[in-house]
């Protein structure tokens, strides 16, 4: 292990849940990570090869310990973005989302890209997806029309003609544009290529609270609408204080943190 970290400092990290920091020279930090267990993690990134360059610039280790994994996820993704650390992906934070909506109409099934500024991405039914832009979005559906056999022009990706969109013409498109297909076999195999990027609405009518437990010690995280609002934590007996995040606005990484477990139940829930 070829690092300047006290040895003290790494035999204090605790074995439970929470945030890691590796701090180097100056005040920002190198990497922010989290786990269910601090100090096999921390000890994981020494030992790891491709790490060796971080760890070297790493002069110390803190840690903020939460109740369960949920809390270590909302707080890191929350550090992530607030201080950017040198060694981290960029997490950053969306201002602007862009969904696929199905709607009916006649009887068939038509989609257009929607945007965060104008829908409630967490409170509206039929969206397929969470994209940083209308590009992205579109570039999906291309991926999904190549794939599936889907009309392009059905998918508001092509203008429409008369003699079919030009899929027909190269064989990728199996021809709901000019009945050669039947539209409803069109539109099933459409929802089926979607399914998976299907967002759910907030289950709940209006906020509530995912209380975590650990060794005595109780965090509860207000979410409203996929968004983490606030953690009350009964070591200091108030809610934490947040900064600088909209808490009201969707926020993509938040949602897939939360999905699984509000879903899934495997979290405890409380009205609020
Ligand atoms: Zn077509």
């Amino acid at each position: 292990m070829n690092h300047g970290i006290d040895p003290h400092r790494l035999a204090a990290l605790p074995q439970g849940p929470g945030v890691y920091i590796f701090k180097g020279q100056g005040t920002l930090p190198l990497y922010i990570g989290k786990s269910v267990n601090i100090r096999s993690r921390v000890m994981s990134h020494l030992r790891a090869a491709d790490e060796a360059n971080m760890v070297a610039q790493t002069r110390d280790i803190e840690f903020i310990e939460t109740a369960g994994e949920l809390g270590a996820l909302l707080l890191e993704s929350r550090m992530i973005k607030a201080q950017s650390p040198l060694f981290n992906q960029r997490l950053r934070r969306t201002r602007r989302l862009c969904s696929i909506r199905l709607c009916d109409a006649n009887k068939s099934t038509v989609l257009e890209i929607v945007d965060s500024k104008k829908v409630n991405l967490g409170l509206t039914p039929k969206l397929f997806g969470l994209f940083s832009s209308t590009h992205s979005a579109k570039k999906k559906l291309n991926e999904l029309a190549q794939l599936n056999g889907l009309c392009k022009s059905i998918l508001g990706l092509e203008k429409t003609s008369t003699r079919g969109c030009f899929g027909l013409q190269i064989k990728t498109c199996l021809g709901a544009c000019i009945g050669k297909e039947d539209r409803q076999l069109h539109d099933e195999r459409l929802l089926s290529a979607l399914k998976d990027l299907q967002v759910e609405v907030w289950p709940f009518n209006g906020a509530v609270e995912l209380i975590e437990e650990h060794n005595g010690w109780v965090q509860k995280h207000r979410v409203n609408n996929w968004c983490h609002l606030e953690t009350w934590c009964s070591k200091i007996g108030r809610a934490s204080q947040f900064n600088a995040l909209d808490t009201q606005e969707f926020d993509r990484d938040s949602y897939h943190i939360l999905v699984k477990p509000i879903l899934l139940q495997t979290v405890k829930v409380q009205a609020c």
